[in-house]
């Protein structure tokens, strides 16, 4: 590693960690969701972190994700308002805090936690509290009440272990941070390369994603969406990859990079957007 280099990713490293830090001691008072009814027995809440399903049957709940530690009591109140039944399964799609926040809680009251194994790795290797009991590699079923909700892992992408949770009898696919609809239809992806993410396979993972048979798309921050709307965003995602390569191939640096990433697919000009673009451009040579 170069000196200027070094200096420049102990900067960036510098920005990252002071914007973290400023984060965290600075956390706001959780937010109510919005619930909305997408079946008789499926529900989503939007909000404050992560999209949450809840899925209800005759025996219980399972939901997936459960936003940050500070959301926990609204998701349980919100959870009261629609069953007198019980949360016993939750699924995560990925590791990160605003989707695994509650895991801890829910544990402590009996429920079976659920993650791909790579997710799970992630989150002992990141001293995460709320650690799953339950791990998987390729897929996992969930049977309650006479309902089925599936998990599929198909690559990397946000990260190395995000999953897709699948609803069969409703032809709704909630997809984490695969898919977010919070950026106003642009791809601006967050690339953890921390938890070992790609911008690379990112398209390959989405095809996997695309060839289950579903209507709706609960996307991991964002409004609700279609299945035609995430096939746009794949898209987006393979064209933003050509446009990177290209550039690069041209011997543009990552300024120029970075100016077409603003304009085209609406990138954040400085901050956590970019910080990973210098590895982003790497990856893509
Ligand atoms: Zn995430």
């Amino acid at each position: 590693m170069s000196k200027t280099l070094a200096v420049r990713s102990l900067a960036a490293f510098a920005v990252c960690f002071g914007a973290w830090v400023a984060y965290t001691q600075n956390q706001p008072p959780a937010q109510p969701s919005k619930v909305n009814k997408l079946a008789n027995d499926l529900y989503e809440l939007e909000g404050d972190g992560g999209n949450v399903a809840v899925y209800l049957t005759d025996e219980g709940v399972i939901v997936v994700d459960d936003k940050f530690e500070r959301n926990y009591n609204d998701i349980m109140a919100d959870i009261k308002k629609l069953t007198d039944k019980p949360v016993k399964y939750v699924l995560n799609t990925h590791q990160h805090g605003d989707h695994t926040g509650g895991n801890e809680k829910m544990k402590a009251n009996g429920v079976q936690v659920i993650v791909h194994r790579n997710a799970r790795v992630n989150m002992v290797a990141g001293k995460q509290p709320g650690l799953p009991h339950v791990s998987f590699t390729d897929q996992a079923q969930v049977y309650l009440g006479g309902k089925e909700v599936d998990a599929y892992y198909n690559g990397r992408g946000h990260t190395n272990g995000d999953v897709v949770i699948y609803f069969p009898a409703l032809r709704v696919l909630h997809t984490g941070d695969l898919f977010t609809t919070n950026g106003q239809g642009n791809v601006a992806p967050f690339i953890d390369y921390n938890g070992m993410g790609s911008a690379a396979e990112w398209t390959k993972t989405l095809d996997g994603v695309l060839k289950l048979d579903f209507d709706t798309v609960i996307p991991g921050h964002g409004p609700i969406s279609k299945k035609a709307d995430l096939q746009k965003y794949r898209d987006g995602f393979e064209k933003m990859q050509t446009g990177i390569r290209a550039m690069s191939r041209q011997g543009k640096g990552r300024d120029d990079v970075l100016k077409m990433l603003v304009a085209d697919f609406g990138w954040a000009p400085s901050g956590l957007g970019t910080n990973s673009l210098d590895r982003v451009i790497a990856e893509l040579k």
